[in-house]
């Protein structure tokens, strides 16, 4: 094997046939490359290795000893059974117990005369040094003995770590020679010092003077520069993405400003100082003749729509169309209604264009995009089937951007080039989901962001509570003094796809046993499986104040805004995460009345799930919800699995190697700075490198 290259198949390596191939891929180790980065999870210290005489009464020690008995015997009184297990060298005897133990399989592996290498917790019982339950390898003559410190890799059933130790071991040199690295990348007086072929060799075999709790918390040196790397050439490709973006010519949106103007004059209340920021933000992006890709985070209620709307404005003033597109009919007919009574206040022509617009009416639409006619539409992702092609668009708004796939997000970047003027068009993104700074440099990194932390005036906070099934009458007499007042509340169920069905039950139910509760109000149903019409027909009943209660599976979770509505019921709120449960708390206290939230959780709770319900308890800060949300359950799941455009880090972990990334963001930034365009010889290589790595991802991203 002399030319091996990253992508080589592990197949043509040492030692791993078709079998070992197969056992491999289990754990998505394809290519040398993967191998390479096929990292031990644990290290054990297997320097000192004693006789029986030798050991010491301590924690974590080696023994290498032969089996010399095996039995089973009762525990006295306790109806439990014990095995036992003779071990003895030249200089001694030793004991080693199991409680918990199948028999057959121990007798099978450890037969009397074998030789095994025993670690763990030394005991001293009635004279006789003991172990119970400790790790015991078998040991023969070519056993890995050259390992010092032993590692641990990930395994899959039928790979043993023997193996997979000895095909690393055989192929180490040539795998280290596919390792590309350009001293170019760490700063010269950076923290990270060590070259990335050292890294993995250190990784994967740890010479005898290795610090084994730094190893095993992957804080050392060279686990360091392995994260570092990754995070590294990341940033490098979203950093010189947003550069290339930067440099593309686009029109310039003439900063005419009297529609915004005269729809401030319009607004019934005055922008908060974030929402005036986001505008200037976006006035200042139009206005640089480069295309904006920029990402508004805001929490719930703060006022993002008024944002986008009131610079849609600009951009219609200086000839241009705007479409502004939502995750569900819901949001989009509610951003329609929100924004139709401008149509004539303003003179300019809106649109709904969504899934369930009748054929007639969507020819007609559609006519009128071609033509030139309507100035924004507003709707669903029907807006991005082929069929609709605009005349020229200049600003694309997609509103809770988290909720669409990264195929619909790579769909309406095609979208655009359909555009008749062919420019591309300026681009925001709005979020309700504050997403942590660190995991939104690895996810956005190509994105400018406004944030809008202050929330509109005279709002008073929302109090939560957690009440437990005993403590439902009370609550709902809670609710019916809301009721009395004219406020209206939502009960929300879950729905969660295996038991849809009882859920939905559970919700219909309700609503019935929730009539009878409150029987002086109209108590109303809504769910996802409703026909649209109908949905929208209870919706906007709710907005009105003909419907009191509204009874709903998550569908209102996004977006919706009823500012009457002070009380929100989340049942079974053990179910739902911090997020969710913090979006769905944000449909209310939208108004000046102070709103509630309770939070109905049944009894058996893990204990993740009563730590999530005192964090709601104890704060309303959508940042601090987020941050711990992303603690619990992990950059994936908070981002939405799959759909989120997360990067496949190896090593790296966003939240634990914060340092790591920002030192890496940072010398990104001075490489692009000097070279936008990576075009410098100096650069030639680690361009090479980036591309081969993210170029795929890259192009898949947002923009
Ligand atoms: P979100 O950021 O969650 O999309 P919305 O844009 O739906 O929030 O706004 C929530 C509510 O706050 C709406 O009823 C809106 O009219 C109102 N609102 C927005 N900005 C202000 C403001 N500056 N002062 C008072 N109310 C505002
Ligand atoms: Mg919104």
């Amino acid at each position: 094997m002399s030319e091996l290259c990253p992508t080589t198949n592990i197949q043509y390596l040492k030692g791993v046939g078709p079998h070992i191939a197969q056992l491999l891929q289990k754990r998505s180790v394809y290519t040398a490359w993967d191998l390479l980065f096929h990292l031990p999870s644990k290290y054990v210290d297997r320097r000192k290795i004693h006789t029986v005489r030798s050991l010491p009464v301590e924690k974590k020690q080696n023994l290498i000893a032969t089996v010399q008995k095996l039995s089973v015997r009762s525990i006295r009184g306790r109806g439990r059974r014990l095995f036992e297990m003779t071990v003895a060298d030249n200089t001694g005897v030793a004991m080693i117990s199991f409680f918990q133990f199948n028999e057959s399989w121990l007798r099978k592996r450890y037969p009397v005369g074998q030789q095994v290498l025993i670690f763990g917790d030394v005991r001293s019982y009635k004279g006789v040094k003991s172990f119970t339950h400790p790790d015991i390898e078998i040991w023969d003559d070519d056993s890995d003995s050259e390992y010092k410190i032993q590692p641990f890799y990930p395994l899959t059933e039928g790979l043993y770590q023997k193996t997979l130790r000895s095909i690393i071991l055989k192929n180490l040199e040539s795998l280290l020679s596919v390792v590309r690295d350009d001293p170019r990348s760490v700063r010269s007086s950076g923290e990270v010092t060590v070259s990335l072929t050292e890294a993995f060799k250190y990784v994967h075999v740890p010479p005898e003077s290795a610090d084994i709790e730094t190893l095993n918390s992957k804080e050392s040196i060279y686990h360091q520069r392995i994260i570092y790397d990754e995070f590294f050439y990341l940033q490098l490709g979203l950093i010189s993405k947003r550069y290339q973006q930067m440099q593309k010519e686009t029109f310039k949106i003439i900063n005419e400003q009297n529609l915004m103007r005269e729809a401030k004059t319009q607004l019934p209340f005055d922008l908060t100082n974030d929402q005036e920021n986001a505008v200037e933000d976006i006035k200042n992006d139009f206005s640089s003749g480069k295309p904006m890709n920029r990402m508004i985070q805001g929490d719930v209620g703060s006022g993002k729509t008024i944002v986008c709307f009131l610079s849609s404005l600009l951009a219609i003033e200086s000839g241009f169309q705007v479409v502004l597109m939502a995750p569900t009919e819901i949001l989009a007919e509610q951003h329609f209604k929100n924004l139709f009574p401008y149509e004539e206040k303003l003179g300019i022509r809106v649109e709904l264009l969504t899934g369930s617009t009748k054929t007639k009416k969507r020819n007609q639409i559609l006519y009128d995009l071609e033509q030139g006619m309507t100035n924004l539409v507003i709707g669903t992702h029907a807006l991005i089937e082929p069929n609709v092609i605009f005349h020229n668009l200049g600003f694309v708004i997609i509103d809770e951007q988290h909720r669409f796939g990264v195929q619909q997000r790579a769909q309406l970047k095609n979208k655009t080039k359909l555009n008749k003027n062919d420019v591309s068009p300026h681009l925001l993104v709005m979020t309700a989901t504050p997403i942590p700074r660190t995991l939104s440099m690895c996810v956005y990194g190509d994105l400018d962001l406004s944030i809008i932390k202050e929330m509109p005036k005279g709002r008073k906070p929302i109090l939560t509570k957690v009440f437990r099934e005993k403590g439902r009458e009370k609550m709902y007499a809670l609710i019916a003094k809301q009721l009395k007042k004219g406020s209206q509340t939502y009960f929300v169920y879950p729905l969660v796809a295996e038991s849809e069905k009882m859920d939905l039950k559970d919700a219909t139910d309700m609503q019935k046993k929730l009539s009878a509760v409150f029987s002086d109000y109209s108590v109303a149903l809504l769910h996802g499986k409703m026909k649209s019409a109908e949905k929208e027909k209870i919706m906007s009943s709710f907005k009105k104040g003909d419907v009191n209660v509204l009874v709903a599976t998550t569908v209102v979770e996004v977006g919706v805004d009823v500012p009457n509505a002070t009380v929100m019921v989340i049942e079974h709120a053990e179910r739902f995460g911090l997020s969710q449960l913090h979006q769905l708390r944000g449909r209310v206290g939208r108004g000046s009345d102070r709103s509630y939230c309770y939070l109905m959780a049944s009894y058996a709770q893990s204990e993740e799930s009563r730590f999530r319900l005192k964090v709601m308890e104890e704060t309303t800060d959508g940042f601090v919800i987020a941050e711990e949300d992303l603690k619990l359950r992990g950059p994936g799941e908070f981002l939405g699995t799959k759909q989120s455009g997360l990067p496949d880090f190896r090593l790296a972990q966003i939240i634990r190697d914060g340092k790591l990334l920002t030192a890496a963001k940072k010398r990104a930034e001075v490489i692009l700075e000097d070279d936008p365009n990576l075009q410098k010889t100096q650069n030639k290589l680690i361009k090479e490198i980036m591309l081969a790595r993210w170029e795929k991802r890259l192009d898949l991203s947002l923009v």
